[in-house]
């Protein structure tokens, strides 16, 4: 699945229950942030640009760094200790938000040459255990573009229930105008702003 799904399934799991926004930003990054496993893809397009020595960093670390459950934790409790009010629930629920995204990649992430990307759950306890699934999609099939669909009607019915958008993880000005602009066009009605929490 794509970051930008991961992102807008994470924001959703952040609203389910009432939080500052601080709280909702650090629950969506951490069903992101799983994936900073593949940034060596960066490095090794940037050096065979540049005519240096092929390296395969993406290979050799995807969905092995940040996709277990040592990883899970850590990051949890690092979302935990910075909340504003509600550490335990950006616990569960960044723990909660991490495994969403392993089981959206085991689910929907097969290579377009066939390849599965096992999930390295148990690294480093275990490094040989590898997660994997038969019925896997690949990454480009329709069912990932129909979930991206469902996920952002879903993030639109949050919005509108909660008087709050996904722009507010970028900018809270933007998700204020974008809030604006549903209670102009009566999409967002005022009894919905209640839910709201800066
Ligand atoms: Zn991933």
């Amino acid at each position: 699945m794509s970051p930008v799904e991961h992102c807008i399934l994470s924001w959703i799991t952040s609203n389910s229950v009432s939080m500052a926004r601080r709280d909702r930003v650090m629950v969506t990054a951490a069903g992101v942030l799983p994936d900073f496993d593949g940034l060596g893809i960066i490095v090794d397009k940037l050096n065979g640009l540049l005519g240096r020595e092929s390296t395969f960093y993406y290979i050799e670390y995807h969905h092995i760094l940040g996709h277990n459950i040592v990883f899970a934790l850590l990051c949890a409790s690092i979302m935990a200790m910075f909340s504003v009010a509600h550490k335990k629930a950006v616990f569960l629920l960044s723990l909660f938000a991490v495994h969403l995204h392993i089981l959206c990649d085991v689910a929907g992430s097969k290579g377009p040459d066939g390849y599965q990307w096992p999930i390295y759950y148990l690294n480093p306890f275990d490094p040989s255990y590898e997660l994997t699934w038969s019925g896997q999609w690949m990454l480009h099939s329709p069912i990932n573009s129909a979930i991206g669909v469902a996920t952002f009607a879903l993030a639109f019915w949050v919005a509108l229930r909660n008087a709050v958008t996904p722009f507010e993880l970028f900018s809270l000005k933007m998700d204020r105008a974008a809030v604006a602009m549903g209670e102009k066009y009566g999409w967002i009605k005022s009894k919905a702003k209640k839910n709201r929490n800066d």
